[in-house]
């Protein structure tokens, strides 16, 4: 048998969140702003760990997918998907772009160094391509001054037959957690963007939904929204549920009890002793460890699910494994069901608040050694 433990991916969850999307921008729309923007799912990272195969299934009604591994891109053409693909980061060397001219791959173009490669490329059928600016993370991005120049660039390349349609795009850096911030990194945006045409793209997951930003940017062309950790069933937001966003977990990892001990009072449990028993308890051993992919700064009080009770980790999460307080689940045995995160269990987002860090971070972390099941 093998070790007891998966994460089982739902298809209905990953098509119920970018439903509950779609429907929030269609409730967002005003009589000057009729039409929600088009939809690109971001499915950078595998996904977001749930995988691209299945992510390309799901997300069948976006409007199109956006990621940054050239290879994950050719995986969704092979798949079928024949709607735009968008590469968020764009292309890394000349090399790349006969690829992204044989899969129609659309790219970011966010350095000079990149429109240099253009400038020498010829390829078969002009690519598309969004022009990428800096407002503010300081990541990505030609700055506000080399803006105009850098997009005259590229509407150069289309007069010369390089490139197809050319639009705008930026990123928030704190659309999760300061409207004032976003407000102001968005007036740059509208500012640089004024007058240059073409479709843009500016919001990632916390900008789509929240309400009345997307409706706020200027548009005569059309709007691409990029939604990512709302499709899976995680928040953006700090201060907001998933569940509260409407969105169900895509993910659940889940494993069972491989041990049930009896431990006296004054005992430690697991390396380090980091917990000891106030008194005579029931604990159990669940087959999940960091090598899982399961933060290890999880510590005591972590929640967790015992056959459908909710507990709490105790203890260090070791390699392999970790140690659940069977206290409120006295009827917990070897082989009792044990949610870490998803249906049934805590949101991936409780354990990484738990763990000092996000949802993002533990959904993208699963192991490949953790097996997948798909479930419709
Ligand atoms: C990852 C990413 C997104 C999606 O971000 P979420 O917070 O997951 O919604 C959007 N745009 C860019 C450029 C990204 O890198």
């Amino acid at each position: 048998m093998p070790r007891p433990i998966s994460a089982t991916i739902s298809l209905s969850s990953l098509r119920h969140n970018l439903r509950a999307v779609a429907t929030q921008l269609e409730q967002a729309c005003t009589r000057s702003r009729p039409a929600r923007p088009n939809i690109w799912a971001v499915i950078k990272a595998n996904a977001y760990g749930h995988g691209i195969d299945q992510a390309v299934s799901a997300f069948a009604q976006a409007d199109g997918l956006a990621m940054l591994d050239l290879n994950e891109a050719v995986r969704c053409r092979e798949l079928g998907w024949t709607k735009p693909i968008l590469l968020l980061e764009g292309f890394f060397e000349p090399g790349d772009i006969p690829v992204l001219d044989e899969y129609r791959l659309a790219t970011a173009l966010h350095c000079q160094e990149q429109l240099d490669m253009l400038a020498a490329a010829k390829p078969a059928r002009p690519l598309d391509a969004f022009v990428k600016l800096n407002v503010g993370m300081n990541r990505l991005g030609f700055s506000q001054e080399a803006y105009p120049d850098a997009y005259r660039q590229a509407l150069d390349a289309r007069e010369r037959g390089v490139l197809n349609l050319v639009g705008k795009m930026s990123h928030f850096a704190r659309a999760d957690d300061d409207a004032v911030v976003t407000g102001q990194q968005l007036d740059v945006f509208n500012r640089v963007a004024a007058g240059l045409p073409g479709r843009f793209s500016v919001c990632n997951s916390a900008a789509t939904l929240t309400p009345g930003l997307w409706t706020t940017v200027p548009c005569d062309e059309a709007q691409w929204v990029r939604p990512g950790i709302c499709l899976y069933g995680a928040s953006p937001f700090a201060d907001r549920s998933a569940a509260q966003l409407g969105l169900l977990p895509a993910m659940t990892l889940a494993a069972r009890l491989i041990s049930v001990r009896d431990i006296p009072q004054g005992a430690g449990v697991g390396y380090g002793h980091t917990f000891m028993a106030q008194g005579p308890m029931r604990i159990g051993i669940v087959a999940c460890g960091y090598a899982d992919g399961y933060p290890r700064h999880a510590g005591t009080g972590t929640p967790v699910t015992v056959d459908g009770v909710r507990t709490q980790l105790i203890g260090r999460v070791s390699m392999d494994m970790m140690a659940v307080d069977l206290t409120p689940v006295p009827q917990a045995r070897v082989n009792s069901p044990v949610v870490l995160w998803g249906h049934g269990g805590p949101s991936v987002d409780e354990v990484a608040q738990a763990a000092g860090t996000i949802g993002y971070e533990l959904l993208c972390a699963v192991a490949p050694r953790v097996p997948r099941a798909i479930i419709d």
